[in-house]
């Protein structure tokens, strides 16, 4: 989609980048459940062109949308967005996360040992639960495991750091990267993971302290480096051998603009991958924005059925999928519904 047409992109003209209309239409067609209440929320719809007939005081008002549903047939939708323009968000490009995201706004909001979104609603310990069991018994393990978009979090590293040699951790901005080194030297002031390192040690029965776990993991994980997911080698301008494991935990719902671009960016993760490999991969769903630092960023709206086949279709075999269903659902933070992780194998190339 090309901006600049009169009238028409008024939208892509007045923000920065043609991407965001684009983006925004495939979350306006997420949203058509709420729109368009009659519609059949299942649907899949696969917007192909978009147009702003009008502008009203807060935004959009009225836009024309062709979506292409499941069946191939062509529909056009005339919406009023009156109400709703005031909850989309466009799409926040990995430079607005280099600029604005703050990781300790963050790790409050989401990890707070009492109060954080994430530990409340029961993905925390779904993700450490899960995580435990594929570098146990599913056996996940090897010399290197690469983490795609670690953020300042070190929760995912915690049981990998026992079966893999070594991690290297990626991630797009330089504050989340040099937050997670500072937070693997303990630096006074960073966020105190000892009660999740404690639940992780008791899940192993190992009888390994906290302070042991610690010094485990800052042995492991060897560097981090900068990466950007969209680019097909997304470590570059690095090229390092394909290693045995991947983890991209809550990113990549953030860093895609469209289901497609979500598609390209595991064949690019895949890239780095060993065949026989594995991957896993943690998304919210149903999701289409979140509060951090007093600022709403963009999520793609994912599904388990969009996972299953996005997943398959780029040459991976999908091992285990599981879904939690969130145990809060009230906040205005980060409205999904379910949170899903999953182990795939690769299988062949793409
Ligand atoms: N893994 C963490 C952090 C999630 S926040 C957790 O589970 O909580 C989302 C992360 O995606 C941020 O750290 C952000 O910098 C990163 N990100 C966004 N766009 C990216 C891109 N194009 N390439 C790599 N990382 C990206």
């Amino acid at each position: 989609m090309q901006g600049g047409r009169e009238g028409s992109w008024k939208y892509a003209r007045s923000t920065k980048t043609v991407s965001t209309l684009t983006g925004w239409l495939n979350h306006m067609t997420s949203n058509l459940k709420y729109l368009a209440p009659n519609s059949r929320p299942q649907m899949s719809f696969q917007p192909i062109q978009g147009k702003i007939l009008q502008q009203g005081k807060r935004g959009i008002s009225r836009v024309l949308v062709s979506a292409k549903i499941k069946r191939k047939r062509i529909v056009t939708w005339g919406i009023r967005v009156d109400k709703m323009s005031s909850s989309l968000v466009t799409f926040t490009d990995k430079d607005t996360y280099q600029n604005i995201f703050d990781p300790e706004r963050y790790l409050h909001t989401y990890y707070n040992p009492k109060s954080g979104i994430f530990v409340v609603d029961g993905y925390l310990d779904f993700a450490l639960k899960k995580l435990h069991e594929y570098f146990t018994t599913r056996g996940v393990k090897g010399k290197t495991l690469i983490d795609i978009g670690q953020g300042p979090t070190m929760y995912q590293n915690l049981s990998a750091c026992e079966a893999f040699d070594e991690i290297i951790g990626a991630d797009y901005t330089d504050r989340n990267r040099e937050y997670y080194e500072r937070s693997l030297r303990n630096e006074p002031g960073t966020f105190d993971w000892s009660n999740l390192i404690q639940k992780v040690c008791d899940l192993e029965g190992k009888g390994t302290s906290v302070e042991e776990k610690k010094q485990k993991l800052k042995n492991t994980v060897k560097k981090t480096l900068k990466c950007d997911v969209l680019k097909s080698n997304p470590l570059e301008p690095l090229v390092l051998p394909k290693v045995d494991c991947v983890i991209s935990l809550g990113c990549l719902g953030y860093a895609c603009s469209d289901l497609d671009t979500y598609r390209n960016v595991l064949k690019n993760l895949s890239s780095l991958l060993k065949i026989g490999g594995n991957i896993i991969i943690a998304e919210v769903l149903n999701c289409n924005s979140y509060l951090s630092g007093g600022k709403r960023f963009f999520s793609l709206v994912l599904t388990e059925e969009f996972m299953r086949s996005a997943i398959t279709e780029m040459g991976f075999e999908i091992v285990d999928l599981e879904v939690s269903y969130r145990k809060y659902d009230k906040d205005q933070f980060c409205k999904y519904d379910s949170s899903l992780l999953v182990l795939a194998r690769k299988v062949r190339d793409v």
